[in-house]
């Protein structure tokens, strides 16, 4: 401040102060009342339960009334999914789908706002809190660069692989050959394993296909649909070491002193065999198979329908020194007391709470694949009556019209999905590039966008149209690592934007 400030400006800025401090005072005031006024409500509807238990979605707004005042601040950092999601059980109802399909495809299905309208309430509600509560969903590493590092650098070794330990959750890392054998010596036994000419996938879904023809009549469209069209993916075959039952890992872990021991290939050392195939070609079949089969589970002895069932077989008398491991706690505290016996029985101060494990080295470091480096390959499904085979391309790699090659991150085929796509004229070579979530349902579209002039909403239609005579290739190239919309979006913008295709030029 300049020496000709007088005492005038000092007592200026002590009134603005103060009058800031009172206006700082007078807004945590109202939030202290606000919130007050919250925890009252909240104890009229929900006595004395903890804040935390209460999950968001078990409240409904108010049919009768709409009173939006029932919606809890509360942070959705996905709002737009949600809103789908909750107009879809309306659209939808709560149990089977309206069809009578026990089963089916997830759909790009987006029900139209504004059919409830006191949903629709709660939807806005359920956005503007969100909008102020806004998660980063990239969380930060915790882990220093160099350790990030490392730890890429472990996962791409080439000469060792690490697997988890088949008991006792220890992690072992093995020279890869060594690995390599083990798990061939399993193979080559012909009492269990038995030697296929080639990959048996698509023979496997055409039986599959005969199936469902043969019972056509037990099975809904969307059903079949379900079952027919999706990504196959080959089942993993991997090995897990029986370090325990090693004598020679044994003894050495008996002589050592430290955290982790170091062994020559132990020659008594077997794996466990585990086939892993989430998306195998008979897994959906298994789900419909589960879904039927489970109102029989009831008529299987050891079968224990619910949380008071199960409490049903807990004994009255058990030793002291008993030890009752939850899976959580705290949700299954309140059914225990439900039980006049179990509320005497357990003593909180005994229960060992489990949770589900975060991240850590051992899951980074260890996985099914057994990487073999292929390069990603577009193929096409091989389904006789695929509508997209003809028209997909093929290859480790497309070369666009501007001269570009672009080569895809993953190996796909004609049901891939949530992918980004280059679809290309065969008459001029102009591309366009879209994204889908179904890539059969996404030619399909295009198909009668080609055809129907009315329906048409992107450019290319018309191009493939006349310049096309009808006709158009397509090639997916980037596989989204999730089925969320607003990625892929983004993803579909950037390849627009770096390769600039003729065709989304409007
Ligand atoms: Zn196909
Ligand atoms: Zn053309």
């Amino acid at each position: 401040m300049k020496k000709r400030s007088s005492g005038k400006i000092q007592e200026k800025l002590l009134e603005l102060w103060q009058a800031d401090t009172q206006r700082e005072q007078e807004k945590s005031e109202r939030i202290l009342e606000s919130k007050n006024e919250w925890f009252d409500k909240y104890e009229e509807n929900y006595g004395n339960e903890p804040v935390k238990s209460i999950s968001p979605k078990k409240r409904k707004v108010d049919k009768s009334t709409g009173n939006k005042n029932n919606t809890r601040r509360q942070s959705f950092p996905r709002s737009r999914s949600r809103s789908r999601k909750l107009r879809l059980r309306e659209f939808f109802g709560n149990t089977n789908y309206e069809d009578g399909s026990l089963v089916r495809n997830k759909k790009g299905t987006n029900p139209q706002p504004n059919r409830d309208k006191h949903l629709e309430e709660y939807i806005n509600c359920l956005k503007q809190t969100a909008n102020t509560n806004i998660v980063d969903s990239h969380v930060k590493s915790n882990l220093p660069k160099s350790q990030q590092k490392t730890i890429k650098k472990l996962q791409n070794d080439e000469s060792i692989i690490i697997k988890e330990a088949d008991k006792g959750g220890g992690i072992v890392i093995m020279d890869k050959d060594h690995y390599k054998d083990m798990v061939l010596n399993q193979l080559e036994d012909g009492l269990f394993y038995q030697k296929l000419n080639g990959n048996r996938d698509k023979s496997t879904m055409s039986k599959i296909r005969k199936l469902i023809k043969e019972y056509s009549d037990n099975l809904t469209d969307k059903e079949k649909d379900y079952l027919k069209n999706f990504e196959v993916k080959t089942s993993n075959f991997y090995g897990l070491p029986k370090i325990h039952k090693s004598k020679e890992i044994q003894d050495h872990v008996e002589n050592c002193d430290s955290m982790y021991i170091k062994i020559n290939r132990p020659t008594d050392l077997k794996i466990r065999p585990i086939i892993a195939g989430p998306s195998c070609s008979t897994q959906r079949l298994s789900n419909l198979l589960d879904i039927l089969l489970k109102p029989l589970c009831i008529k299987v002895p050891s079968f224990v329908r619910d949380d008071m069932d199960f409490l049903n077989y807990i004994p009255d008398r058990v030793p002291l020194d008993t030890i009752l491991i939850l899976n959580s706690a705290k949700g299954f505290l309140p059914i225990l007391h439900k039980s006049e016996k179990m509320k005497d029985l357990v003593d909180k101060s005994q229960l060992i709470g489990s949770r589900r494990q975060a991240p850590n080295l051992k899951k980074l470091l260890t996985r099914a694949q057994f990487s073999t480096q292929k390069v990603a390959e577009i193929q096409k499904c091989g389904d006789p009556r695929c509508g997209t085979c003809e028209m997909l391309e093929v290859g480790q790699s497309k070369t666009l019209k501007s001269g570009t090659v672009i080569k895809p991150n993953k190996s796909m085929n004609c049901k891939s999905e949530n992918v980004i796509y280059c679809a290309t004229c065969p008459t001029c070579n102009k591309n366009y590039i879209g994204q889908t979530n179904r890539l059969i349902d996404r030619v399909r579209v295009h198909k009668q966008q080609i055809k129907d002039p009315s329906i048409r909403n992107s450019p290319c239609s018309e191009h493939f149209d006349r310049c096309g005579k009808g006709k158009f290739k397509i090639y997916p190239f980037f596989k989204m690592w999730t089925e969320d919309k607003i990625p892929r979006e983004a993803k579909e913008q950037y390849f627009i934007e770096l390769y600039k295709p003729a065709l989304n030029r409007k």
